[in-house]
This record gives C-alpha cells, sequence and structure tokens, in this order.
C-alpha cells in the first residue's frame, strides 16, 4: 500500500480500493472508525493491529496544532493549524446555548482584498484541499465533546466559492458522512457570482450567507472590491437563483463600520434589496484589524441601524461578538500574527 494524500482527502471508492486485499467488511469499520466515531485510525479497534499501524502510516493528517488558545469560559476556542507545506491557518470552534458551531478556513489567505479584513490584507497563498477542510471539522467535533458539534461555517480564512472544488467536496463529506444537516452548514461568500449559481444547482440545499456591507455599488466597491467585477445587481440575481432553488433563507453579512456603512441611506438601501430577496441581515460591529484603523460602530449606533431596518419590515440581529481576547473574532483570522500569541496551558473543559 502505498498513497500520497492525507488522511480525510481520500473519498471511501478509494479508500476501498486500497484495502482490495483485505475483507469487504474493512472498509466498513475503516470509514465508521474514521467519519462516524471521530477516531484516530490507531484506536479503530475493530481493525487488525498491523492493519491500522499501515494505515496510519500511508495516511497522515494534514493539520498539526501549532497553537490552541481558549478564552475565558472555554466559550470559544482557536487553532492555528500547520500544514504539511508549512503554511498555516486558523479554525475557531465557539459553544452557544444549544449548538456548537466550527468556523472552518478555505484558503490560506485570501484574495479578496477587502480592507478591513485580517485575511485579505495578508494576500492569497493557496487554496485548501477536501481533507484539510474536512480534517478541521473532525478535529473540532473531537475537542467539542461531550457537547456535539452542530452547525459548519465557512466563515474562517479564504474564500471558499473561490475554490469551489475542494470547498463543495468539504460540504458533501461534512453531511453524509459526518452527519451535519444541510441547514447547519453555511458558506459565506463575498459574492462570487460563478461559485453562487453553481451552489444553485446542486443537489444539497444549504444556507447560503453573503458578505454584504454596503447597499450601493459606490461604497461596496471601496469596501469589497470584488464588487467591481460583480456589482450588487448581478449578485442580487444570483442569489434569487439560489434562493428558490434551494428554499432556504439567505442572509447577509454587514460589519458596521463607524461612519463608513452605519448610515440611514445605507440601511433604506439594504431594506429595500432585503425586501426583495427576503433575506435577513446578521449585524456584526467590526473588529479592529492592523491594517484598517476605522473603528467598529457602537452599541448605540448599532441599534440605531438595526431599528432602521426593523422599521422597514427587515429580520436583522446583532451577533455577539465572539472571541475577541485571543484573536478569533471576524475578519481577525491572520496566520502570520497569530503564530507569536501564546499557547493556553491547559484547554479547559466547555460548560456541557
Ligand atoms: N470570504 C468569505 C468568508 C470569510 S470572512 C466572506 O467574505 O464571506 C467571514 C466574515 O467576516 C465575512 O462576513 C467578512 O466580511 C467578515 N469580516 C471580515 N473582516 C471583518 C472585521 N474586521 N470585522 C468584522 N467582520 C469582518
Amino acid at each position: 500500500m502505498t498513497i500520497n494524500e492525507t488522511r480525510y482527502q481520500l473519498d471511501r471508492a478509494t479508500l476501498s480500493e486500497l484495502l482490495s486485499d483485505h475483507p469487504n467488511y474493512r472498509i466498513e469499520q475503516l470509514w465508521k472508525g474514521m467519519y462516524e466515531d471521530g477516531l484516530d485510525i490507531s484506536d479503530i479497534s475493530t481493525l487488525p493491529k498491523a492493519l491500522r499501524a499501515d494505515l496510519a502510516a500511508i495516511l497522515p493528517l494534514a493539520l498539526s496544532n501549532r497553537t490552541e488558545r481558549i478564552s475565558e469560559g472555554g466559550e470559544t476556542h482557536k487553532w492555528l493549524w500547520g500544514l504539511n507545506d508549512g503554511d498555516a491557518v486558523e479554525t475557531v470552534l465557539m459553544h452557544y446555548p444549544g449548538r456548537s458551531t466550527v468556523c472552518v478556513s478555505s484558503q490560506a489567505g485570501c484574495a479578496m482584498a477587502c480592507g478591513f479584513c485580517a485575511t485579505g490584507q495578508e494576500g492569497f497563498r493557496r487554496h485548501l484541499t477536501t481533507g484539510e477542510i474536512v480534517e478541521q471539522v473532525v478535529r473540532a467535533r473531537e475537542a467539542a465533546k461531550p457537547r456535539r458539534l452542530s452547525n459548519v461555517v465557512f466563515m474562517g480564512m479564504g474564500e471558499p466559492l473561490a475554490n469551489y472544488d475542494a470547498t463543495w467536496g468539504a460540504v458533501r463529506r461534512i453531511h453524509e458522512d459526518l452527519g451535519l444537516s444541510a441547514r447547519h452548514i453555511t458558506m459565506s461568500t463575498v459574492g462570487v457570482v460563478p461559485g453562487i449559481k453553481r451552489m444553485a444547482a446542486e443537489q444539497l440545499p444549504i444556507s447560503l450567507a453573503v458578505s454584504l456591507h454596503a447597499a450601493t455599488n459606490e461604497l461596496r466597491n471601496e469596501l469589497v472590491p470584488l464588487n467591481k467585477r460583480y456589482p450588487i445587481d448581478v449578485l442580487a440575481d444570483a442569489c434569487a437563483t439560489y434562493v428558490s432553488s434551494s428554499g432556504r433563507r439567505l442572509s447577509f453579512e454587514w460589519a458596521l463600520i463607524d461612519g463608513v456603512n452605519d448610515t440611514e441611506e445605507q440601511a433604506i438601501a439594504l431594506a429595500s434589496l432585503c425586501r426583495e430577496l427576503r433575506a435577513h441581515v446578521n449585524l456584526i460591529p467590526l473588529n479592529p484589524t492592523p491594517g484598517y484603523p476605522t473603528i467598529g460602530t457602537d452599541s448605540a449606533g448599532v441599534s440605531r441601524f438595526q431599528r432602521w431596518l426593523l422599521d422597514r419590515g427587515t429580520n436583522a440581529t446583532v451577533r455577539r461578538n465572539r472571541g475577541t481576547d485571543i484573536d478569533a473574532a471576524c475578519g481577525q483570522l491572520r496566520a502570520s500574527q497569530s503564530s507569536t500569541s501564546q499557547p493556553v496551558s491547559s484547554p479547559r473543559r466547555s460548560r456541557s
């Protein structure tokens, strides 16, 4: 047996070929052990010891734990993973009452260049593979125990729809083999229109979040450079296609930036877009990043903006900011910086 792939990259058929000299039931035992039970291969006790050792050797893990940080009370847990080529990405696990969500990275760095985002400031390095994305979920699911990992969001580093095939491969694995329901998997995109259209043609109706941040092209061109390629009306058309094919409600992400996109004019334009698409808005005050000195809107301004939307019949919720104390908040993921952060000595168990 020789193979040059990481553990969660190979599909079941390929692993099955790898086991062709063994009884047929071995693939079921291996697959169940890896995906359903979340075991390390050396701990899959249904497999003979020698086979476990062989498989573990030819199917190396993709992620090594460089730094792990846990915030007060264990509610937010962040990893900086080293990849096999020396690059690094981050994953964040968040516990809420009644649900646990993992936020995964889809690329090392990002090419979308949104000025307010730390990952965007860093630039693009490479796409992650399906195996590297799936392994983030598997490792977080283990760390979440005894809580059940219930949600996966593609809101870590990178633009998932600019890495469509690997990302969609991971979505399918997360749904089919890790058993998460489609509605509990959320794709977050800056507005890669061809990717949204491809998603609309897939059979799996996952949730879609679009990082809008501005409802006029003039402002959005400044905040989200990709808007020059796919302006708001083109993006809205693609979103409408997705909503009608998937039957899912769309959500818009909106990072409130002091004096920039927290005006009534923006709220009015946003509310009309939301009416058209029956979308929901997630508001979050902008988190500070090194390359973008503007601050987030204060809480009174956030409430005011929310009120402007609610008064126009648009459903808007304010997202609680998580993980700011460990640089794990939205837009703060930046591998080169976090590598200097201090690891926690003993991970505390989260409340169950
Ligand atoms: N590229 C994808 C997914 C990664 S970003 C996307 O853009 O959707 C995840 C979310 O964090 C996006 O909504 C992004 O706009 C937001 N974000 C980026 N920088 C931020 C910051 N500094 N403060 C708050 N949210 C930020």
